[in-house]
């Protein structure tokens, strides 16, 4: 006989639906409740907050954008122990906004969603869960996270390595390093970070590079106590020094964005960095990018180019045939024997797809509709599913700035919009396929013109080479892009007058 299948868990509707519980969640939730809004559910598919600092806790994760900086300016933070702190004290901030905050009672642990779906009769977004759970809310905010799924790389033979595999996002700290033979495929953020603790430890380090990198000098130092002193009793001067990290970021646009004389300086600094710790010519030639700075993530390191020259050290240019039982064979047929991989390769990133079935109204399913590329309107709502709101949805990307920056113009549009809707008493807030389409001409054609879309392959750009992530802009463009809600540009359903149109 046939078992019948448990019938899904109802939950209460909430007047809000955050799904994640990184600083996008978090920082939304605080917002709300800042406005009087407090029926939110967080679904977390984790046990604990923290996002990407929750699962970035591999040796030498730190951010790469000042502390002062990468923290929300509502909730700054005067003891910040670097001027670039680690992944560590990073979560312990999240925990300190979590318990601050009162959080811990909207969110729900370990619910993984698997389905977000709109009801047109009920008005309501059902999110389900893996393990059956139903929770529906009137608004729902995507706060998943941009960077937040491993992505392993497609290299043959990868299920075969009978060795240790670790990915930078999901360290192994039981598994000890200490002198074992261990290779890092991929030469971006984590890895430049990753390199020179393994470099300390490793019997033998082997670096697998595709592409070399921009590096700039990372200017890092331990924060004096009188510094922290001073910020905990006068906190203008901690906003003062925010304010200067930003307007410094913001002139970096004209570097990392456009093309531009400041593109040359800066990749001039990039040299020098590289001339003045790399005296070897063959080897610096190998790190010399050729590609234009800005085109792919600029990352900052003092101590990745020293780690590469150590005698346990070695860089490997040549591209990985495949990866065998006993480690990886480069295409010129040479096999290097490991312990250990270490996968600094990424994230699978939802630039042309929905992280997982998002179906709108009459059933139009998102994944669909973006399997070309996603496009959003301002990047957080798109016509078609209303009451819905991304963060870091569709080109939103920072390249030069905090996301922190970018995420609190994100969180203050979703609160000002769903202000709106309560206020308004709105079944639906739906905006226009024309806004959106207006919107998204603009971006791209202001798009073509950045060093993004020069040339080089990244993962801003889909395989077809369509730039569905970054902002083309100063933040502080984009803040004054997401300043307003602009009502003409929206489908406005009020509650009793809900037909069967939404
Ligand atoms: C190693 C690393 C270093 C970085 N350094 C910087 C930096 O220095 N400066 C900077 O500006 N940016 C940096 N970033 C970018 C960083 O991702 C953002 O700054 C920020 O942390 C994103 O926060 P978030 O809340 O949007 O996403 P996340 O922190 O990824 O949080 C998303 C949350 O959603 C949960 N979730 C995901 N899917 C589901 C689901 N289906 N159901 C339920 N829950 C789900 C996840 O478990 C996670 O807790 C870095 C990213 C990485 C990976």
């Amino acid at each position: 006989m046939k078992k019948s299948q448990p019938s899904p868990e109802q939950h209460p509707t909430a007047d809000v639906l955050i799904i994640g519980a990184g600083f996008a969640g978090l920082g939304t939730a605080i917002r709300l409740q800042q406005q009087g809004i407090r029926n939110i559910v967080i679904l977390e598919r984790s046990d604990d907050v923290g996002g990407t600092w929750r699962d970035n806790q591999y040796p030498g994760a730190a951010c790469d954008i000042p502390s002062n900086l990468y923290s929300f300016s509502f909730a700054q933070n005067p003891n910040w122990s670097r001027s670039f702190s680690g992944s560590r004290e990073i979560l312990d901030y999240i925990h300190h906004l979590l318990n601050h905050f009162n959080l811990r009672q909207y969110i729900r642990f370990n619910q993984n969603v698997s389905n977000l779906a709109w009801d047109q009769d009920k008005g309501l977004w059902q999110a389900t869960t893996t393990d059956g759970g139903v929770f529906s809310g009137r608004t729902a905010v995507m706060a998943q996270g941009p960077l937040s799924n491993p992505g392993w790389p497609g290299i043959a033979g990868i299920e075969d390595f009978e060795g240790k595999k670790i990915h930078s996002a999901a360290w192994d700290h039981d598994y000890d390093l200490k002198g074992k033979r261990i290779a890092v495929i991929g030469t971006g953020a984590s890895a430049i970070q990753i390199v020179p603790e393994l470099a300390k430890c490793a019997g033998k380090l082997t670096v697998f590079q595709r592409t070399p990198p921009w590096i700039m000098p990372r200017p890092d130092f331990t924060t004096p106590e009188w510094n922290k002193t001073l910020f905990r009793k006068a906190p203008m001067s901690q906003s003062a020094v925010r304010k200067a990290l930003y307007l410094a970021h913001e002139s970096m646009a004209l570097a990392v964005i456009w093309n531009s004389p400041l593109t040359r300086f800066a990749e001039r600094l990039g040299q020098w960095h590289l001339r003045k710790q790399v005296p070897d010519r063959w080897l610096r030639r190998q790190l010399t990018p050729d590609y234009r700075l800005g085109c792919k993530r600029i990352l900052v390191s003092n101590d990745y180019y020293p780690a590469l020259q150590k005698p346990n050290t070695k860089l490997i240019t040549w591209p990985i045939d495949r990866i065998s039982e006993n480690g990886i064979r480069t295409v010129e047929g040479i096999e290097h024997q490991f312990d250990c991989i270490v996968f600094a390769t990424g994230f699978e990133v939802s630039n042309a797809g929905t992280p997982f079935p998002i179906t709108g109204i009459g059933g139009r399913s998102l994944n669909e509709e973006w399997k070309r590329g996603a496009q959003a309107y301002k990047s957080i709502n798109v016509s078609g599913y209303p009451n819905l709101f991304f963060t870091f949805g569709p080109n939103s990307g920072p390249g030069h700035n905090s996301a922190l920056v970018y995420m609190e113009s994100q969180m203050d549009y979703i609160v000002r919009s769903i202000r709106t809707i309560k206020s308004l008493k709105l079944k639906a807030l739906d905006v226009r396929q024309s806004a959106q389409d207006d919107h998204n001409r603009s971006i791209q054609k202001r798009l073509a013109k950045t060093n993004w879309n020069s040339g080089c392959q990244s993962w801003y750009l889909t395989e077809d080479g369509f730039n569905a992530t970054m902002y083309p802009g100063f933040a502080t463009q984009y803040a004054k892009q997401m300043a307003d809600l602009e009502l003409k540009d929206y489908r406005l359903l009020a509650e009793e007058a809900a037909s069967k149109t939404v």
